[in-house]
């Protein structure tokens, strides 16, 4: 059975991206078949995996907007068992095209029902909103991770997040969950990564995975080589943390 994952917070800036990347890439080096679709009109998953628009006819907006075929938009990526779904800045007029359409919420659902056999599983990065591709994501998934920046406010706007998940089960996906809650960008230096993390646990309980990603400017160096940080830095603590998570993820799915 396939299994698709959501990554969301609508604050800008947490890992999103960072996380679907390299968890995607990790669980595919651990042998499973994983399908990226990249459903920020800022593409940064797109270009992170090293998709160029070049290399882009198709892409998320087409299949969202037009009804496309999601068969027709995939492209593999240089890290085995990892495609991905491409997003352009064309995404960024979706939500008010969508807005009069049909079955709006659930147009990314239904074309991803059509190819996901392919996959063990289905990663979906988020843009950092509760909007029209927010509710399409968290209607066509099983789970949603939510990567929280270890900052200030770091549980702020949190609940916004949690109402938007209950009203998607009310009306489109009972069955939805909370697949686990990663702490990012984590600075052992500072008193403050520890206060997050006390308060992040105190709120979501085993929710938290054990495995922090800490900051790692390898991780951020990563996405302008096109390269997951398995293949840009595999000896990196990012590399390493993400490996983590991946485990992590796995064992969670036996
Ligand atoms: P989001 O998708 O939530 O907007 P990103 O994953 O794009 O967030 O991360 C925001 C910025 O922070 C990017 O420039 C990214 O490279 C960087 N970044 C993300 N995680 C880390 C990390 N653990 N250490 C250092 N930089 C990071
Ligand atoms: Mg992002």
């Amino acid at each position: 059975m396939t299994y698709v994952i959501a990554l969301a917070n609508q604050k800008g800036g947490v890992g999103k991206t960072t996380t679907a990347v390299n968890l995607g890439a990790g669980m595919a080096s651990m042998g499973k078949k994983i399908l990226l679709v990249d459903a920020d009109a800022q593409g940064n998953a797109t270009s992170g995996v090293g998709v160029s628009k070049a290399d882009i006819t198709k892409d998320i907006y087409d299949v969202l907007v037009n009804e496309e075929p999601m068969a027709e938009t995939i492209v593999h990526t240089s890290h085995e068992g990892l495609d991905i779904v491409p997003a352009t800045i064309q995404l960024s007029g979706a939500e008010i095209e969508l807005t009069p359409q049909m079955a709006r919420e659930t147009r990314l659902k239904a074309a991803l029902d059509a190819v996901k056999d392919q996959y063990d599983f289905v990663l979906i990065d988020c843009p950092p909103s509760l909007g029209l591709i927010t509710i399409n994501a968290f209607t066509a998934s099983n789970s949603i991770l939510i990567p929280v920046q270890s900052e200030y406010y770091a549980l702020e706007g949190l609940s916004q997040l949690l109402n938007t998940i209950q009203l998607v089960k009310k009306h489109f996906n009972p069955n939805l969950k909370i697949e686990g809650v990663l702490l990012t960008m984590f600075d052992a230096r500072t008193n403050l990564g520890e206060q997050v993390n006390t308060e992040v646990r105190k709120f979501f309980k085993d929710e938290v995975y054990d495995t922090i990603i800490p900051r790692n400017v390898r991780l951020s160096e990563a996405p302008s080589y096109g390269l997951p940080i398995m293949d840009y830095d595999p000896k990196s603590k990012g590399a390493e943390k993400y490996m983590n998570l991946a485990k992590e993820v796995l064992a969670n799915h036996g």
